[in-house]
């Protein structure tokens, strides 16, 4: 059993889908870790896709849809 001492990031993050425009938040609960891309994914929950996780929203980073 384990037992949260100190709770880590429940901050919320926006992610706009690039496939069927859908905008959403999640937590980092909802990350999908992909070992063999070695990326961090949020799931679209109107298509499913897989959406690259940016965890500052501030960066310009630009991601390829897989
Ligand atoms: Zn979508």
């Amino acid at each position: 059993m384990k037992k949260i001492l100190r709770q880590g990031s429940t901050k919320k993050y926006r992610a706009r889908c690039a496939v069927c425009d859908t905008e959403f938040e999640y937590q980092v609960p909802d990350l999908i870790f992909i070992k063999k891309l070695n990326m961090v994914c949020v799931e679209c929950p109107n298509c499913n896709i897989l959406i690259q996780h940016k965890g500052n929203p501030s960066s310009n980073i630009t991601t390829e849809q897989l």
